[in-house]
Protein backbone atom coordinates (compact mmCIF):
# COMPACT_ATOMS: atom_id res chain seq x y z
CA UNK A 1 0.00 0.00 0.00
CA UNK A 2 1.58 3.53 -0.95
CA UNK A 3 1.94 5.65 2.15
CA UNK A 4 0.39 9.16 1.51
CA UNK A 5 1.99 10.77 4.36
CA UNK A 6 3.86 14.10 4.52
CA UNK A 7 7.39 13.73 5.48
CA UNK A 8 8.30 17.03 6.88
CA UNK A 9 11.63 18.31 8.54
CA UNK A 10 11.85 19.33 11.70
CA UNK A 11 14.61 21.15 13.43
CA UNK A 12 14.06 21.50 17.19
CA UNK A 13 16.53 24.25 17.26
CA UNK A 14 18.51 26.16 20.68
CA UNK A 15 17.22 27.54 23.15
CA UNK A 16 13.46 27.57 23.42
CA UNK A 17 13.00 26.00 20.20
CA UNK A 18 12.25 22.65 21.34
CA UNK A 19 9.52 23.60 23.94
CA UNK A 20 7.85 25.52 21.03
CA UNK A 21 8.34 22.95 18.02
CA UNK A 22 7.17 20.46 20.34
CA UNK A 23 3.71 22.36 20.80
CA UNK A 24 3.09 23.32 17.30
CA UNK A 25 3.50 19.06 16.81
CA UNK A 26 0.95 18.05 19.33
CA UNK A 27 -1.17 20.28 18.04
CA UNK A 28 -1.07 19.07 14.34
CA UNK A 29 -1.29 15.88 16.01
CA UNK A 30 -4.41 16.66 17.82
CA UNK A 31 -6.03 17.96 14.68
CA UNK A 32 -5.36 15.48 12.51
CA UNK A 33 -3.03 15.96 9.91
CA UNK A 34 -0.92 13.30 9.58
CA UNK A 35 2.99 14.30 9.18
CA UNK A 36 5.17 11.89 9.38
CA UNK A 37 8.21 14.24 11.83
CA UNK A 38 11.96 13.66 10.17
CA UNK A 39 14.07 14.94 13.00
CA UNK A 40 17.10 16.87 11.88
CA UNK A 41 19.23 19.13 13.61
CA UNK A 42 21.43 22.78 13.13
CA UNK A 43 22.66 25.38 15.11
CA UNK A 44 24.65 25.62 18.71
CA UNK A 45 24.56 21.35 19.15
CA UNK A 46 25.94 21.34 15.68
CA UNK A 47 28.82 23.96 16.43
CA UNK A 48 29.58 22.21 19.41
CA UNK A 49 30.83 19.35 17.12
CA UNK A 50 33.03 21.08 15.02
CA UNK A 51 30.76 21.68 11.64
CA UNK A 52 31.59 25.19 10.93
CA UNK A 53 28.70 25.77 9.08
CA UNK A 54 26.22 24.69 11.52
CA UNK A 55 24.22 22.24 9.09
CA UNK A 56 25.10 19.07 8.88
CA UNK A 57 24.80 16.68 5.78
CA UNK A 58 22.22 14.60 7.08
CA UNK A 59 20.14 17.97 8.07
CA UNK A 60 20.98 18.97 4.09
CA UNK A 61 19.41 15.66 2.70
CA UNK A 62 16.66 15.20 4.04
CA UNK A 63 15.51 18.76 3.45
CA UNK A 64 16.33 18.38 0.03
CA UNK A 65 14.34 15.11 -0.10
CA UNK A 66 10.94 16.67 1.73
CA UNK A 67 11.50 20.50 0.79
CA UNK A 68 9.51 21.54 4.13
CA UNK A 69 10.85 22.43 6.73
CA UNK A 70 9.23 23.38 10.23
CA UNK A 71 12.17 25.15 12.27
CA UNK A 72 12.86 26.02 15.54
CA UNK A 73 15.29 29.08 16.54
CA UNK A 74 19.05 28.76 15.98
CA UNK A 75 21.52 30.54 18.59
CA UNK A 76 24.15 32.74 16.36
CA UNK A 77 27.35 33.89 18.13
CA UNK A 78 27.25 37.63 17.84
CA UNK A 79 30.37 39.67 16.48
CA UNK A 80 32.56 36.83 16.28
CA UNK A 81 32.72 33.14 15.53
CA UNK A 82 30.28 31.27 13.62
CA UNK A 83 28.27 32.36 10.53
CA UNK A 84 24.50 32.03 11.24
CA UNK A 85 23.05 28.80 10.52
CA UNK A 86 19.41 30.11 10.14
CA UNK A 87 21.17 32.23 6.78
CA UNK A 88 22.88 29.29 5.56
CA UNK A 89 19.85 27.59 5.53
CA UNK A 90 17.78 30.09 4.06
CA UNK A 91 20.90 30.63 1.87
CA UNK A 92 21.77 27.01 0.70
CA UNK A 93 17.99 26.22 -0.58
CA UNK A 94 17.73 29.35 -2.35
CA UNK A 95 14.50 30.54 -0.10
CA UNK A 96 14.48 33.94 -1.33
CA UNK A 97 11.22 35.31 0.17
CA UNK A 98 10.39 36.02 3.91
CA UNK A 99 6.53 36.61 4.90
CA UNK A 100 5.99 38.00 7.97
CA UNK A 101 2.67 38.49 9.02
CA UNK A 102 1.05 40.84 11.35
CA UNK A 103 -2.01 41.29 12.68
CA UNK A 104 -3.95 42.45 15.43
CA UNK A 105 -4.58 39.52 17.87
CA UNK A 106 -8.20 39.31 19.87
CA UNK A 107 -7.44 39.88 23.00
CA UNK A 108 -3.54 40.88 22.93
CA UNK A 109 -3.40 44.55 24.64
CA UNK A 110 -1.23 46.59 22.74
CA UNK A 111 -1.25 50.62 22.03
CA UNK A 112 -2.81 49.63 18.99
CA UNK A 113 -5.83 47.82 19.64
CA UNK A 114 -8.74 48.68 17.77
CA UNK A 115 -6.62 50.25 14.42
CA UNK A 116 -7.13 46.95 12.62
CA UNK A 117 -3.27 46.50 12.28
CA UNK A 118 -3.62 43.48 9.58
CA UNK A 119 -0.16 43.78 7.04
CA UNK A 120 2.38 41.64 5.89
CA UNK A 121 6.38 42.29 5.43
CA UNK A 122 7.42 40.58 2.57
CA UNK A 123 11.46 40.56 2.72
CA UNK A 124 14.56 39.31 0.39
CA UNK A 125 15.69 36.97 2.56
CA UNK A 126 19.46 36.06 0.51
CA UNK A 127 21.20 38.87 -0.79
CA UNK A 128 21.83 42.33 0.30
CA UNK A 129 24.53 42.68 3.83
CA UNK A 130 23.54 39.29 4.50
CA UNK A 131 25.59 38.10 1.48
CA UNK A 132 27.90 37.97 4.26
CA UNK A 133 30.60 39.06 2.50
CA UNK A 134 32.96 41.23 4.91
CA UNK A 135 36.81 42.32 4.56
CA UNK A 136 38.62 44.29 6.46
CA UNK A 137 40.27 46.81 4.62
CA UNK A 138 42.76 48.21 6.74
CA UNK A 139 42.92 47.08 10.34
CA UNK A 140 40.98 49.89 11.25
CA UNK A 141 38.70 49.92 8.90
CA UNK A 142 35.34 47.07 7.81
CA UNK A 143 33.37 46.55 5.16
CA UNK A 144 30.71 44.81 3.99
CA UNK A 145 29.14 44.41 0.09
CA UNK A 146 25.73 45.01 -0.06
CA UNK A 147 24.76 42.91 -3.06
CA UNK A 148 21.18 43.43 -4.63
CA UNK A 149 20.40 42.09 -8.39
CA UNK A 150 18.09 42.90 -10.80
CA UNK A 151 16.91 38.53 -10.32
CA UNK A 152 16.75 39.05 -6.93
CA UNK A 153 14.66 42.19 -6.94
CA UNK A 154 12.21 40.95 -9.83
CA UNK A 155 12.05 37.58 -7.55
CA UNK A 156 10.95 39.01 -4.04
CA UNK A 157 8.74 41.95 -5.78
CA UNK A 158 6.59 39.46 -7.87
CA UNK A 159 6.78 37.12 -5.09
CA UNK A 160 4.89 40.26 -3.33
CA UNK A 161 2.78 41.04 -5.83
CA UNK A 162 1.54 37.24 -6.06
CA UNK A 163 1.17 36.75 -2.02
CA UNK A 164 -1.03 39.68 -2.00
CA UNK A 165 -3.36 37.89 -5.10
CA UNK A 166 -3.28 34.66 -3.29
CA UNK A 167 -4.66 36.61 0.13
CA UNK A 168 -7.04 38.66 -1.56
CA UNK A 169 -5.03 41.86 -0.16
CA UNK A 170 -5.31 45.50 -1.96
CA UNK A 171 -2.01 47.19 -2.47
CA UNK A 172 1.72 46.70 -1.59
CA UNK A 173 4.41 49.00 -1.07
CA UNK A 174 7.84 49.20 -1.61
CA UNK A 175 10.33 50.47 1.43
CA UNK A 176 13.69 51.20 0.29
CA UNK A 177 16.91 53.84 0.98
CA UNK A 178 17.12 54.56 -3.13
CA UNK A 179 17.17 57.82 -2.12
CA UNK A 180 20.85 57.61 -1.00
CA UNK A 181 21.87 53.73 -2.10
CA UNK A 182 20.86 54.32 -5.62
CA UNK A 183 22.16 51.32 -7.58
CA UNK A 184 21.32 48.51 -4.66
CA UNK A 185 18.40 49.90 -3.04
CA UNK A 186 17.83 52.18 -6.19
CA UNK A 187 17.48 48.49 -7.88
CA UNK A 188 14.42 47.13 -5.70
CA UNK A 189 12.30 50.65 -6.46
CA UNK A 190 12.78 50.48 -10.07
CA UNK A 191 11.72 47.00 -10.62
CA UNK A 192 9.11 47.38 -8.35
CA UNK A 193 7.98 49.91 -10.24
CA UNK A 194 8.16 48.08 -13.50
CA UNK A 195 6.80 44.88 -12.09
CA UNK A 196 3.58 47.37 -10.53
CA UNK A 197 2.15 47.92 -14.06
CA UNK A 198 1.88 44.05 -14.78
CA UNK A 199 -0.24 43.94 -11.49
CA UNK A 200 -2.99 46.91 -12.07
CA UNK A 201 -5.59 44.89 -10.29
CA UNK A 202 -3.49 45.72 -6.54
CA UNK A 203 -2.23 49.27 -5.75
CA UNK A 204 1.47 50.18 -5.17
CA UNK A 205 3.18 52.69 -3.46
CA UNK A 206 6.80 53.38 -3.07
CA UNK A 207 7.99 54.84 0.63
CA UNK A 208 11.51 55.64 1.64
CA UNK A 209 11.95 53.14 4.39
CA UNK A 210 13.10 55.35 7.45
CA UNK A 211 9.55 57.38 6.46
CA UNK A 212 8.23 53.29 6.17
CA UNK A 213 9.14 52.60 10.22
CA UNK A 214 7.44 56.09 11.04
CA UNK A 215 4.47 55.19 9.32
CA UNK A 216 4.61 52.11 10.80
CA UNK A 217 4.41 53.59 14.23
CA UNK A 218 1.69 56.24 13.47
CA UNK A 219 -0.61 54.87 11.60
CA UNK A 220 -0.10 50.99 10.98
CA UNK A 221 -3.36 50.46 9.35
CA UNK A 222 -2.52 51.95 6.27
CA UNK A 223 -0.41 48.92 4.88
CA UNK A 224 -1.28 45.55 3.56
CA UNK A 225 1.69 44.29 2.02
CA UNK A 226 5.30 45.65 2.34
CA UNK A 227 8.10 44.39 0.08
CA UNK A 228 11.89 45.63 1.20
CA UNK A 229 15.37 44.36 1.19
CA UNK A 230 16.67 41.96 3.22
CA UNK A 231 18.46 44.19 6.22
CA UNK A 232 15.19 46.93 6.38
CA UNK A 233 13.12 43.58 6.24
CA UNK A 234 14.61 42.73 9.08
CA UNK A 235 14.28 46.09 11.04
CA UNK A 236 10.79 46.56 10.36
CA UNK A 237 9.12 43.05 10.76
CA UNK A 238 10.36 43.22 14.57
CA UNK A 239 8.84 46.65 14.43
CA UNK A 240 5.46 44.84 12.98
CA UNK A 241 6.04 42.13 15.84
CA UNK A 242 6.18 44.43 17.98
CA UNK A 243 3.26 46.33 17.02
CA UNK A 244 0.69 43.29 17.41
CA UNK A 245 1.75 41.59 20.90
CA UNK A 246 5.59 41.25 20.33
CA UNK A 247 7.74 38.20 19.09
CA UNK A 248 5.87 35.79 20.67
CA UNK A 249 3.11 36.13 17.90
CA UNK A 250 5.29 36.70 15.09
CA UNK A 251 5.28 33.61 12.79
CA UNK A 252 7.29 33.31 9.37
CA UNK A 253 7.96 31.42 5.61
CA UNK A 254 10.73 31.35 4.50
CA UNK A 255 9.57 30.25 0.53
CA UNK A 256 11.88 29.45 -2.45
CA UNK A 257 10.94 27.57 -5.34
CA UNK A 258 11.89 23.92 -4.33
CA UNK A 259 12.26 24.54 -0.56
CA UNK A 260 9.75 26.22 1.74
CA UNK A 261 11.06 26.53 5.70
CA UNK A 262 8.64 27.93 8.75
CA UNK A 263 9.72 29.59 11.94
CA UNK A 264 9.52 32.13 14.26
CA UNK A 265 10.91 35.49 13.66
CA UNK A 266 12.01 35.17 17.48
CA UNK A 267 15.03 33.89 18.24
CA UNK A 268 16.18 31.20 21.12
CA UNK A 269 15.74 33.64 23.99
CA UNK A 270 18.04 31.50 26.28
CA UNK A 271 17.22 33.14 29.58
CA UNK A 272 13.59 31.48 28.98
CA UNK A 273 14.98 27.83 28.04
CA UNK A 274 13.59 25.01 28.92
CA UNK A 275 11.26 26.78 31.72
CA UNK A 276 8.16 26.18 30.26
CA UNK A 277 7.25 29.54 30.27
CA UNK A 278 7.51 31.01 26.48
CA UNK A 279 4.97 31.71 24.14
CA UNK A 280 4.48 28.89 21.57
CA UNK A 281 2.05 31.13 19.06
CA UNK A 282 4.68 32.55 16.76
CA UNK A 283 5.93 28.66 15.81
CA UNK A 284 2.05 27.50 16.34
CA UNK A 285 0.80 30.46 13.88
CA UNK A 286 4.56 29.56 11.35
CA UNK A 287 2.97 25.91 11.45
CA UNK A 288 -0.35 26.79 10.12
CA UNK A 289 1.33 28.75 7.61
CA UNK A 290 2.94 25.67 6.62
CA UNK A 291 -0.23 23.90 6.92
CA UNK A 292 -1.68 25.88 4.32
CA UNK A 293 1.52 25.93 2.09
CA UNK A 294 0.94 21.98 1.63
CA UNK A 295 -2.56 22.66 0.86
CA UNK A 296 -3.75 21.11 4.37
CA UNK A 297 -6.22 24.41 4.24
CA UNK A 298 -9.32 23.04 6.51
CA UNK A 299 -6.57 21.90 9.23
CA UNK A 300 -4.42 25.14 8.96
CA UNK A 301 -7.66 26.80 9.61
CA UNK A 302 -8.73 24.50 12.40
CA UNK A 303 -5.56 25.29 14.35
CA UNK A 304 -5.56 28.90 13.47
CA UNK A 305 -9.22 28.97 14.85
CA UNK A 306 -8.06 27.68 18.12
CA UNK A 307 -5.06 29.76 18.86
CA UNK A 308 -7.45 32.99 18.59
CA UNK A 309 -9.99 31.54 20.67
CA UNK A 310 -7.66 30.64 23.59
CA UNK A 311 -5.94 34.19 22.90
CA UNK A 312 -9.58 35.87 22.59
CA UNK A 313 -11.12 34.67 25.99
CA UNK A 314 -7.51 34.56 28.13
CA UNK A 315 -8.09 32.17 30.23
CA UNK A 316 -4.46 30.93 29.70
CA UNK A 317 -2.35 33.54 28.99
CA UNK A 318 1.47 33.32 28.63
CA UNK A 319 3.92 35.44 30.55
CA UNK A 320 5.08 37.83 27.68
CA UNK A 321 1.58 38.96 27.82
CA UNK A 322 0.64 39.02 31.82
CA UNK A 323 4.00 38.65 33.24
CA UNK A 324 6.20 36.23 34.00
CA UNK A 325 4.73 35.88 37.61
CA UNK A 326 0.95 35.01 36.37
CA UNK A 327 1.82 33.46 33.17
CA UNK A 328 -0.11 30.37 31.61
CA UNK A 329 2.57 27.50 31.28
CA UNK A 330 3.85 26.38 27.74
CA UNK A 331 2.52 23.38 28.70
CA UNK A 332 -0.52 24.14 29.71
CA UNK A 333 -1.36 26.95 27.08
CA UNK A 334 -0.67 24.47 24.37
CA UNK A 335 -3.43 21.75 25.74
CA UNK A 336 -5.56 24.98 25.85
CA UNK A 337 -5.69 25.16 22.18
CA UNK A 338 -5.76 21.62 21.77
CA UNK A 339 -9.21 21.62 24.02
CA UNK A 340 -10.03 24.67 21.74
CA UNK A 341 -10.08 22.65 17.97
CA UNK A 342 -13.35 23.01 16.31
CA UNK A 343 -14.49 26.30 17.83
CA UNK A 344 -14.43 29.28 16.46
CA UNK A 345 -13.24 33.13 17.75
CA UNK A 346 -15.67 35.76 17.74
CA UNK A 347 -13.44 38.77 16.12
CA UNK A 348 -11.58 36.82 14.13
CA UNK A 349 -12.06 36.11 10.25
CA UNK A 350 -9.10 33.49 8.53
CA UNK A 351 -8.78 34.96 5.24
CA UNK A 352 -9.95 33.25 1.92
CA UNK A 353 -6.49 31.65 0.99
CA UNK A 354 -5.77 30.60 -2.03
CA UNK A 355 -2.15 28.88 -2.80
CA UNK A 356 0.63 31.62 -4.09
CA UNK A 357 2.22 30.93 -7.30
CA UNK A 358 6.26 31.25 -6.96
CA UNK A 359 7.23 33.49 -9.55
CA UNK A 360 9.40 31.13 -12.63
CA UNK A 361 12.27 33.16 -13.08
CA UNK A 362 15.36 31.90 -15.42
CA UNK A 363 18.31 29.90 -13.74
CA UNK A 364 20.52 31.48 -15.96
CA UNK A 365 22.88 34.15 -14.08
CA UNK A 366 23.12 36.33 -16.63
CA UNK A 367 19.56 38.19 -16.17
CA UNK A 368 20.02 41.26 -17.95
CA UNK A 369 21.85 42.01 -20.91
CA UNK A 370 22.21 45.56 -21.96
CA UNK A 371 23.20 46.91 -25.31
CA UNK A 372 26.74 49.17 -24.77
CA UNK A 373 28.70 48.54 -21.58
CA UNK A 374 32.22 50.19 -21.57
CA UNK A 375 34.94 50.77 -18.54
CA UNK A 376 35.60 54.42 -17.94
CA UNK A 377 38.43 53.90 -15.50
CA UNK A 378 38.64 52.42 -12.34
CA UNK A 379 38.08 53.19 -8.31
CA UNK A 380 41.44 52.13 -6.22
CA UNK A 381 41.09 51.77 -2.79
CA UNK A 382 44.14 53.07 -1.48
CA UNK A 383 45.44 52.85 2.82
CA UNK A 384 47.52 56.04 3.73
CA UNK A 385 48.30 56.95 6.96
CA UNK A 386 48.80 60.64 5.92
CA UNK A 387 46.67 63.33 4.59
CA UNK A 388 44.38 64.00 0.98
CA UNK A 389 46.94 66.24 0.13
CA UNK A 390 50.05 64.17 -0.13
CA UNK A 391 48.31 61.18 -1.43
CA UNK A 392 46.91 63.15 -4.29
CA UNK A 393 50.29 64.80 -5.33
CA UNK A 394 51.76 61.42 -5.02
CA UNK A 395 48.61 59.77 -7.25
CA UNK A 396 49.01 62.60 -9.68
CA UNK A 397 52.39 62.12 -10.52
CA UNK A 398 51.39 58.31 -10.69
CA UNK A 399 49.08 58.90 -13.28
CA UNK A 400 50.88 61.08 -15.57
CA UNK A 401 53.10 57.95 -17.02
CA UNK A 402 49.44 56.08 -17.74
CA UNK A 403 46.37 56.31 -19.59
CA UNK A 404 44.27 57.48 -17.22
CA UNK A 405 44.28 60.83 -14.57
CA UNK A 406 43.01 61.06 -10.92
CA UNK A 407 39.71 62.64 -11.33
CA UNK A 408 39.26 63.13 -7.37
CA UNK A 409 39.96 61.20 -3.96
CA UNK A 410 36.99 60.18 -1.71
CA UNK A 411 37.57 59.38 1.98
CA UNK A 412 34.35 57.34 3.47
CA UNK A 413 32.24 59.18 0.65
CA UNK A 414 33.09 62.62 1.18
CA UNK A 415 35.31 64.07 -1.95
CA UNK A 416 39.06 65.48 -0.03
CA UNK A 417 41.14 65.83 -3.41
CA UNK A 418 41.38 68.18 -5.24
CA UNK A 419 40.40 70.04 -1.69
CA UNK A 420 36.87 71.26 -1.42
CA UNK A 421 34.93 72.66 1.26
CA UNK A 422 34.23 69.57 3.86
CA UNK A 423 36.31 68.92 6.80
CA UNK A 424 35.66 65.17 7.33
CA UNK A 425 37.82 63.17 9.48
CA UNK A 426 39.77 60.79 7.53
CA UNK A 427 40.60 57.15 8.17
CA UNK A 428 43.64 55.63 6.27
CA UNK A 429 41.24 53.89 3.62
CA UNK A 430 41.17 56.27 0.33
CA UNK A 431 39.23 55.76 -2.71
CA UNK A 432 41.11 56.94 -5.33
CA UNK A 433 39.15 57.64 -8.98
CA UNK A 434 40.97 57.00 -11.95
CA UNK A 435 39.41 57.62 -15.17
CA UNK A 436 40.41 57.61 -19.28
CA UNK A 437 42.15 60.65 -20.91
CA UNK A 438 40.75 59.75 -24.02
CA UNK A 439 36.71 59.89 -22.54
CA UNK A 440 35.01 57.92 -25.23
CA UNK A 441 37.40 54.79 -25.05
CA UNK A 442 36.85 51.64 -22.89
CA UNK A 443 39.51 50.84 -20.46
CA UNK A 444 40.95 47.15 -21.06
CA UNK A 445 42.10 45.28 -18.42
CA UNK A 446 45.93 45.61 -19.50
CA UNK A 447 45.03 48.84 -18.87
CA UNK A 448 44.09 49.15 -15.27
CA UNK A 449 47.06 46.55 -14.44
CA UNK A 450 49.66 48.40 -15.59
CA UNK A 451 47.82 51.30 -13.58
CA UNK A 452 47.86 48.92 -10.61
CA UNK A 453 51.49 47.91 -10.93
CA UNK A 454 52.33 51.92 -10.92
CA UNK A 455 50.49 52.16 -7.74
CA UNK A 456 51.88 49.08 -5.98
CA UNK A 457 55.17 50.62 -6.38
CA UNK A 458 54.79 53.24 -4.23
CA UNK A 459 51.62 52.41 -2.07
CA UNK A 460 49.01 49.39 -1.03
CA UNK A 461 45.96 49.31 -2.12
CA UNK A 462 43.16 46.70 -1.06
CA UNK A 463 40.90 46.62 -3.55
CA UNK A 464 39.59 47.80 -7.17
CA UNK A 465 36.24 48.71 -8.73
CA UNK A 466 35.91 49.38 -12.53
CA UNK A 467 33.92 51.74 -13.36
CA UNK A 468 31.52 51.06 -16.17
CA UNK A 469 28.82 52.48 -18.27
CA UNK A 470 25.69 50.64 -19.25
CA UNK A 471 23.56 51.98 -21.60
CA UNK A 472 25.00 55.07 -21.75
CA UNK A 473 24.28 55.31 -17.46
CA UNK A 474 26.78 55.21 -14.90
CA UNK A 475 27.42 52.20 -13.11
CA UNK A 476 28.45 53.84 -10.16
CA UNK A 477 27.72 56.97 -7.74
CA UNK A 478 29.88 60.38 -7.51
CA UNK A 479 31.57 61.05 -4.27
CA UNK A 480 29.87 63.56 -1.74
CA UNK A 481 31.08 66.29 -3.18
CA UNK A 482 32.38 65.39 -6.50
CA UNK A 483 31.23 67.07 -9.81
P1 LIG B 1 15.23 36.53 20.81
O1 LIG B 1 15.72 35.16 21.09
O2 LIG B 1 14.15 36.65 19.81
O3 LIG B 1 14.72 37.12 22.20
C1 LIG B 1 14.51 38.49 22.42
C2 LIG B 1 13.39 38.72 23.40
O4 LIG B 1 12.15 38.51 22.75
C3 LIG B 1 13.33 37.75 24.57
O5 LIG B 1 14.24 38.09 25.57
C4 LIG B 1 11.89 37.91 24.98
O6 LIG B 1 11.64 39.23 25.50
C5 LIG B 1 11.20 37.94 23.65
N1 LIG B 1 10.81 36.63 23.11
C6 LIG B 1 11.35 35.98 22.04
N2 LIG B 1 10.69 34.86 21.81
C7 LIG B 1 9.71 34.76 22.73
C8 LIG B 1 8.69 33.81 22.98
N3 LIG B 1 8.52 32.74 22.21
N4 LIG B 1 7.86 34.02 24.02
C9 LIG B 1 8.01 35.11 24.77
N5 LIG B 1 8.94 36.07 24.58
C10 LIG B 1 9.78 35.89 23.56
O7 LIG B 1 16.41 37.49 20.36
P2 LIG B 1 17.92 37.60 20.84
O8 LIG B 1 17.97 37.52 22.33
O9 LIG B 1 18.43 38.81 20.15
O10 LIG B 1 18.65 36.35 20.21
C11 LIG B 1 18.95 35.14 20.90
C12 LIG B 1 19.59 34.17 19.92
O11 LIG B 1 18.65 33.82 18.91
C13 LIG B 1 20.81 34.73 19.19
O12 LIG B 1 21.78 33.71 19.13
C14 LIG B 1 20.29 35.04 17.79
O13 LIG B 1 21.28 34.97 16.81
C15 LIG B 1 19.26 33.96 17.62
N6 LIG B 1 18.19 34.29 16.64
C16 LIG B 1 17.76 33.28 15.85
C17 LIG B 1 16.74 33.51 14.96
C18 LIG B 1 16.26 32.37 14.09
O14 LIG B 1 16.60 31.23 14.36
N7 LIG B 1 15.49 32.63 13.05
C19 LIG B 1 16.13 34.77 14.89
C20 LIG B 1 16.58 35.78 15.75
C21 LIG B 1 17.61 35.52 16.63
P3 LIG B 1 11.70 39.71 27.02
O15 LIG B 1 13.17 39.66 27.38
O16 LIG B 1 11.17 41.10 26.95
O17 LIG B 1 10.87 38.79 27.84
Amino acid sequence: MQNNKRVVTVIPGDGIGPECINSAMQIIAAAGVDIEWEERHAGASVFKQGIASGVPADTIESIKKNRVVLKGPLETPVGFGQKSANVTLRKLFETYANIRPAREFPGVPTPYTGRGIDLVVVRENVEDLYAGIEHMQTPGVAQCLKLISRKGCEKIVRTAFEFARAEGRKSVACATKANIMKNTEGLLKKTFEEIAKEYPDIESWHVIIDNCAHQLVKKPEQYDVIVTTNMNGDIISDITSGLVGGLGFAPTANLGNDVAIFEAVHGSAPKYAGKDVINPTAVILSAVMMLRYIGEFDAAALIENAVMVTIEEGKAQTGDIVGYDKGTSTSVFTKTIIENLGRKPTKWQARNYQPIKMPNISGNPVFVTPESRRVLGADIFVEWPQDAESLGQSLDKIAETSDFRLKMISNRGTKVYPAGDAFPDCVDHWRCRFVLRDTKADASPEQIIELLTKISAVHQWMHVEKLLEIDGEPGYTMAQGED
